[in-house]
Parts: C-alpha cells; structure tokens; sequence
C-alpha cells in the first residue's frame, strides 16, 4: 500500500493517508476518513458542550439544578443524582431500526427521547457548578478536573486545591492563572512551567524558585526579568512588583510580554518522548501529530488531549486511562476497548456510534446504557442477532446515507454529523480552537446560540474597582461588576461577573488585584498561551534577523550566547511546529534551544 492524497468533503483541502493508517483501518474494519484529520477533530469536539451553564428543573425530582443544556430545548433533562439512579431504565426508549430513514437521522431521535444528565461527574462535594468532573470539593465553575479542591474557574485540574483560573494543571496548590504546568506552590501566572514556588511570570520554567517575569530557566533563584539578582535586591525590587496593584499588575503583564517574544521558544513542548510530532508531549513514543499526549502514550495518531496508559488509537479528543484501539471518539476513558465514533462512558469494549456507554459491550447506536450487552438503538438483543442486524445497518447506512443541509454524506465510518449536536456551535467544546462568527456558523448549517436576556444591572464599572486588593471591601461581594470586553470579544463574553467569597479570599492570600474581566473572558486571555492543533513546517529562526521582532531595526531581538553547531551560518534545521508562521515568536530548533537555555 502507497500513500494516498484525498479531498477532505468537509474543508475541500487535500489530506494524506498513509500505509500505516490503512492498516489502523483495516485492522479495526473501518473505512478509510473521507474528512481531513483537523476537521474530523472539529467534528469530534462540536459533540460535546464547553463551559455554558443554564437554571433549569430536573424533569424527574423537580429539583431546581444547573445544566449544560439551555432550557427550553427538545430534551429530557434530569439532575445529576436522578440520571444515575434506577428511577429510571434507558432501555424504556430503545426502539426498532426504521430501513426507511438515515440512521443519523433516528439516532438524532433517540437523543431526544433519552433522559440526558444536566451536568456528568461522580463524587462532587459542595461544587454545584463543577461539571465533568470526578472527586471535587468546594469547586466553582470547574470543569473535567479530578481530585482537587477548593479551586475556582479551573479546567482540567488534577490534584490540585487553591487553584484559580488554572487551565491543565497537576499537583498544584495556591497557583493562580496558570496553563499546562505541574507541581507549582504560590505561583502567579505560570505557564509550561514546573516544579516552581513562590513565583510570578514564569514561561517555560523549570525547579525555579523565587523569580518573577522569567523565561526558559531551569532550577533558578531570585530571577528578576531573567536576570540573577542577589537576595537582597530581589526582595527590594519586589516591593515594586506589587500585584496586589491593577496598574503593577498590568505593567508586569506588558513587560512579560516583551520578555517572552524577544527570548527563543523551542518549536514544541515535548518532554521524555521518542520518535512523535505534535506539540505538549509528556512520557510518550511513537506519536503522531498528537497535542496534549502525557503519560506513557504510545503508537497513537491525531490524539488531542489523552493520556495515562493510551495505546493504538487514532483519533482521539479526550480520551485514555489504560485504553486502546479508541478510533474517532471524544471523552472515552477508562479501560476502554475497540470503541469507535462515541463519546463519553467508561470501561466498554466494541462500541459504535455511542453516548456514555458504560461497563457495556457490543453496543451500537445506543445512549446511556450501564451493564448491557447486544443492543442497538437502547433495544436488547441476542448475540447472533445482534451481529446480524449491525451488519444490515451498516451496509444500510452506506445505501442511504445522512446527508446533511450543506450536503455533506455521513456513510458507515463518520463521526455524528455537527448538525445533530445536542450543543449550539458557540457552546461546543471545540468553539475556541475552531473559532466561526455567527454567519459562518449558520452558513455550515449549524445552530448558534444567543446569549441569555439578562435579568441584571451592573452595579460597578471595570474602571471603578479599587486599584489594589487591600482596599477590596467586603462589600465587593455584593456588586455585578462589568467585564472590560462588554460583549464585543466573540468570546462567550457574560458582560458581567460577580466575585465570590473564597475568590475573594484567595485573592487577599496572594496579594492579586482583582480581574476586570469575565471568567469566560479570563478563560479566552489563557488559551493565547498555548497554540492550536496545526502542524506547520518550518525552519529553525537561529540567527536570522529578518524573522525576528526588531527587524526593522536591523538588531536581531535575540543574541545568543553560546556558539552553535552552525556557526555564523543560518541554523539548516526544519521542523514541525505548531507556531504558525505569521506568529511573532522566535522558534528555535531542539539542538540550538539547548544550546542557549538548558
Ligand atoms: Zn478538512
Ligand atoms: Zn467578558
Ligand atoms: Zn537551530
Ligand atoms: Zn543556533
């Protein structure tokens, strides 16, 4: 077999599949992507819901509850706690495959017939706004985290507590505004940074301690703007450094910024890894065009966000925990086993076309099944039967495909069509890496939905908080304070926030100016940090002065300080990087990276 070009249907772009991946499909019996691997990604991640919370009622108890589903919408919703009793049996709503119309069409009926969860999680103490998320306490506005407490407006926390505005954080406690980082202790604003304490501005840091606005240092202390000051001057420099003062804060911010595009960069994040490509790789080999791939990962390909123990898997946004042979699947964890074109659940084996399939086998089409086997569409079978009806169902679907309203075809082998999301484009999961306004949302045929009638006042402009946290008053407690963005962002702004207590609390603890924006503003601001999920072929920026920031000038932003391999000449190494070109950062490659910083 020889590599092979196609047309994405989707973006019309020409994609490549490889030897290597017609065996992935013939092993796993499935038809090669007819969908580009960036598309097939954004498919995947418009299945699921992002961040939006809605008041609504539990169908089942009546109970007043918080949901990622608006109000008002076709569905069945029940509070978490009714979802996953036995009140209820999703058996109730399996019915007979209909010959006569797409299966995307009936499996789109069936979503609207079964009970869906207002918010998914297990082991949520004292957190009625946590969502995705498993043993959390006194959590707020926190999402996919496991095992952390006390912590606010985080995504993706993992042992951690005292977390605020954190995004993929371990083992942390008392880190504020952070992103991909492990193991910090009284850290503010840290990103890919590790092993650090008592620290501010730290990008790509490891083993640093006492250091403020640094880049790509390793195992530093009293670090002043990658500076080494002596202990006494460092103390006395932070008496300036006050971030406890909007306007420091603010100067501190703009000065890193400054640091951080005028230091090299190496062209990924990838730590302990053999032989992959990609970019935030931890503990991994044989890798393919993977992001977000950490702990003992091996042989997977297009993986977006996975880890811990995930082996022969393509195309996977969200998924692992001691599983293989996941193929086009979002949020599927835990021992799982050949499942393919599902999400959510945990623990299933052979899954197709599936909605939070739990400790289940052999299931095709079906949503919110626990302990099953042989069912299609929630409706049990035997296991012969079974296997004879999926097989008709699929030769069914390539005979009468889904065509959706821009006339796209879903035969047996697509992920769930967009269109049948149970989640606006605005609200999904994928919205900030795939960003659309609101007509190119609808022009794909696409739901968008508006933001909510809101039902209060601002009581306090931006401009009118107390410049530092000292003069914070209880009473701050009480105002709707208006976000700088007031809606003009394209980025889920709310337009208002309020401050809660233990923020406010926290924000005291660590001397930190209160914010003037939204969380979901705030949210926006942190994902700038890091890139998306392209792949760009480039070269190594070592010593080439017309790519870096200060070329009008002619003096390069950068000297560097040791001598390289290359010598006088231009670095001759190339890359994949997820920097886009038109990114203002300088990139360098591994060896010259080393060179200067490790
Ligand atoms: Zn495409
Ligand atoms: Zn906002
Ligand atoms: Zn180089
Ligand atoms: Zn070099």
């Amino acid at each position: 077999m020889s590599s092979e070009r196609r047309q994405c249907q989707n973006c019309k772009k020409g994609f490549a599949i490889e030897p290597e991946d017609f065996q992935f499909y013939e092993k796993i019996q499935v038809p090669p992507p007819t969908w580009c691997p960036s598309c097939r990604n954004m498919r995947r991640m418009a299945w699921r819901e992002e961040r939006s919370l809605y008041r609504d009622t539990c169908k089942m108890c009546g109970k007043s509850i918080v949901s990622i589903h608006a109000p008002g919408g076709p569905f069945t919703i029940y509070c978490r706690e009714c979802f996953r009793s036995d009140k209820w049996d999703p058996l109730d709503y399996g019915r007979d495959y209909d010959f006569s119309k797409p299966f995307f069409k009936q499996y789109r009926e069936l979503m609207e017939a079964v009970p869906r969860p207002a918010l998914t999680g297990s082991n949520i103490v004292n957190s009625p706004f946590s969502h995705a998320s498993e043993s959390v306490k006194n959590c707020y506005l926190t999402f996919w985290s496991y095992f952390s407490e006390d912590s606010q407006y985080c995504y993706a926390l993992l042992l951690s507590r005292n977390a605020v505005d954190c995004y993929v954080a371990d083992n942390s406690d008392h880190v504020y505004e952070s992103l991909h980082s492990n193991r910090l202790y009284k850290v503010r604003f840290g990103y890919f940074s590790d092993d650090c304490l008592e620290s501010s501005f730290l990008f790509n840091c490891v083993g640093c301690s006492d250091c403020f606005g640094c880049v790509n240092l390793r195992k530093q202390k009293h670090c002043l703007w990658n500076e080494q000051l002596s202990k006494e001057e460092y103390k006395k420099q932070m008496e300036y450094w006050d971030l406890g003062s909007y306007t420091r804060l603010e100067e501190a911010k703009k000065k890193f910024r400054e640091l951080y595009l005028s230091t090299p960069h190496r062209y990924a994040h990838v730590v302990n890894a053999h032989n992959v490509t990609g970019d935030i790789i931890r503990d991994a080999k044989n890798c393919q065009i993977c992001f977000s791939a950490l702990d003992g990962v091996e042989n997977c390909k297009y993986l977006y966000f996975g880890g811990l123990n995930l082996k022969d898997s393509y195309d996977v946004s969200g998924g692992g925990d001691t599983s293989e042979l996941l193929y086009e699947i979002f949020g599927v964890t835990g021992n799982a086993q050949r499942c393919f074109f599902s999400a959510g659940g945990s623990n299933s084996r052979d899954i197709m076309y599936c909605d939070w399939a739990e400790n289940s086998s052999n299931l095709f089409g079906c949503i919110s099944l626990r302990h099953k086997q042989h069912c299609i569409l929630n409706k049990q079978y035997s296991k012969d039967e079974y296997e004879k009806r999926k097989a008709k169902i699929i030769e069914h679907m390539n005979a009468m495909p889904y065509v959706d309203k821009k006339g796209r075809v879903y035969k047996f082998g697509e992920f769930f069509p967009t269109e049948i999301s149970a989640y606006a484009y605005n609200e999904v999961f994928g919205f900030p890496w795939y960003p659309k306004n609101k007509e190119e949302v609808l022009a794909e045929g696409w739901e968008w939905r508006e933001p909510q009638e809101r039902a209060y006042t601002i009581t306090l402009r931006p401009n009118d908080l107390p410049d530092h946290i000292r003069n914070a008053k209880d009473s701050i407690l009480n105002e709707i304070i208006g976000c700088v963005h007031m809606g003009t962002c394209n980025e889920q702004c709310s337009t208002a926030f309020r401050i809660t207590r233990e923020e406010l609390q926290f924000y005291r603890e660590m001397n930190i100016a209160l914010p003037r924006l939204c969380p979901a503003c705030r949210y926006a601001q942190r994902l700038q940090w890091r890139n998306g999920y392209t792949l760009f072929k480039r070269k190594c920026m070592c010593s080439d002065l017309s790519r870096s920031p200060d070329s009008r000038s002619g003096q390069a932003a950068y000297q560097n300080t040791t001598p390289h391999f290359h010598g006088e000449k231009l670095c001759p190494n190339e890359f994949e990087t997820t920097f886009a070109p038109e990114k203002p950062e300088i990139i360098y490659c591994d060896a010259c990276y080393k060179a200067e910083f490790l």
